[in-house]
């Protein structure tokens, strides 16, 4: 099966300049992906005539497919039609199936035409129109044919920086150009495995064979906010022959992994919770001294139909003691699972979650040395009482110590749960 090299290239003074992120590339990277077709480059160019004519001649020289946005609208900075002229050698034409689009757009917005938006009519010569139904700058499809200095043809797509306007022109033009151009048939699958309680380098030394380049499946990892994703994506010429190729290497992270793999496809670990819990028909009630709430707003965000969490409190730091008290519970219990019985038994729910409060000394949270206590409790049918007590340390960057935090709790409660 050929490799197809693509290049996405990003017009605009506004993106090189930082005052707006180019999600074009990005979005237009994806949806390559899915046609199977690789993103080698990326390349961002502000609206400079002689610098976007060295950009456009190094992708036609490195990639087979070019998909280009910015720079095709009426005004002078818009130099996207130029440069490919320029680069390939050929003459601007103006296209009157195009001047009729554009003033049909203007009578249907009741406006007059400046002319200079005739210029948007102006093709190089050779090329195809990508229509535009809801702009008037119409897309460009031109094939750079080997040349001088580059045997490769290349060919490319320009359409309008407008995100809305471009997906809409790639859903219904570009998408099935590439199909046709690419034999149509081949197709990616991904599958994400989703994992907790290890750092990445970790993780990534358990599969040591796994996550390499060049594998076909490829797994990819990646971390965000403590939790480790793994991503095994397979390409070929249908959707089984995808998942085929994808379920040993699946087995093998699972087999190697263990119960450090929670969940699948896009499964958040409150997912996991809620769904084992939800399935036996179990309820939840969370007392929360430490972690501002957040378990439990993360846990109701799974409960789509609200049968599983039945309680969550926020006390002030006298009613926790209140909770924690044995005097109001049973003796010989230490305290924060006599919280945690406490909130059960008043909310008539199967499991109680007690965390305890947060040692806030700034100082100690900056040297990673804040703890919080969790305890979880279950009463059997035979009235047996379960519990499962950690200690964890407050620690990570301050941009996501709080929700590893919150995860850690969820974890241990998943393995309560079992
Ligand atoms: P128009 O006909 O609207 O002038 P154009 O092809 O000339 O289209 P630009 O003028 O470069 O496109 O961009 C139009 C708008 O599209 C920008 O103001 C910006 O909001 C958005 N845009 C352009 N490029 C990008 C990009 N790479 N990522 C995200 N948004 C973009
Ligand atoms: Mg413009």
């Amino acid at each position: 099966m050929k490799t197809w090299i693509a290049e996405v290239i990003s017009v605009g003074d506004e993106l090189v300049s930082g005052q707006r992120l180019d999600t074009n590339a990005q979005w237009i990277s994806q949806q390559l992906n899915e046609l199977g077709i690789r993103t080698a480059f990326h390349s961002t160019v502000g609206d400079n005539l002689d610098l976007s004519q060295t950009v456009f001649r190094n992708a036609a020289a490195r990639a087979d497919i070019v998909v280009c946005t910015g720079g095709l609208g009426p005004t002078a900075d818009d130099l996207t039609r130029e440069v490919i002229a320029r680069t390939a050698g050929v003459p601007l034409e103006r296209r009157d199936e195009v001047v009729a689009h554009i003033r049909q757009m203007y009578r249907i917005r009741n406006r007059e035409m400046p002319l200079s938006n005739l210029v948007q009519a102006d093709f190089p010569a050779g090329a195809t129109v990508i229509d535009n139904p809801e702009g008037t700058a119409p897309g460009i499809d031109f094939t750079f044919l080997p040349a001088a200095g580059h045997h490769r043809q290349c060919r490319i797509f320009a359409l309008p920086g407008v995100p809305a306007e471009l997906k809409q022109m790639w859903s219904l033009s570009v998408r099935p150009a590439l199909q046709r151009m690419t034999g149509a048939s081949s197709v990616i699958v991904h599958r994400t495995l989703h994992v907790f309680g290890e750092g990445e380098s970790k993780i990534e030394s358990m599969l040591p064979d796994l996550v390499a380049r060049g594998n076909d499946p490829v797994t990819g990892i990646t971390a965000s906010a403590a939790t480790i994703t793994l991503r095994v994506s397979a390409s070929g010429t249908n959707g089984a022959e995808c998942e085929e190729k994808i379920a040993p290497v699946l087995n093998t992270i699972r087999e190697r992994l263990g119960d450090l793999v929670y969940g699948a496809d896009g499964q958040t670990l409150a997912d996991v919770v809620i769904g084992k819990l939800k399935q036996r028909g179990q309820t939840l009630a969370v007392i929360d001294a430490g972690l501002h709430g957040d378990v439990a707003s993360a846990l109701a965000v799974a409960d789509h139909d609200r049968s599983v969490l039945r309680n969550a409190i926020l006390p002030a730091a006298q009613s926790f003691a209140t909770y924690c008290d044995p005097q109001n519970g049973a003796h010989g219990i230490p305290p924060l699972q006599n919280a945690a019985a406490r909130i059960k038994d008043q909310s008539n729910a199967d499991f109680g979650i007690a965390i305890g409060p947060l040692n806030r000394d700034p100082g100690k949270i900056e040297r990673g040395e804040a703890t919080f206590d969790v305890t979880a409790i279950k009463v059997g049918s035979d009235g047996e009482v379960f519990t499962s007590d950690d200690r964890y340390v407050y620690r990570g960057h301050s941009s996501w110590r709080q929700q590893r935090a919150v995860k850690q709790v969820l974890n241990q409660l998943r393995f309560m749960i079992g």
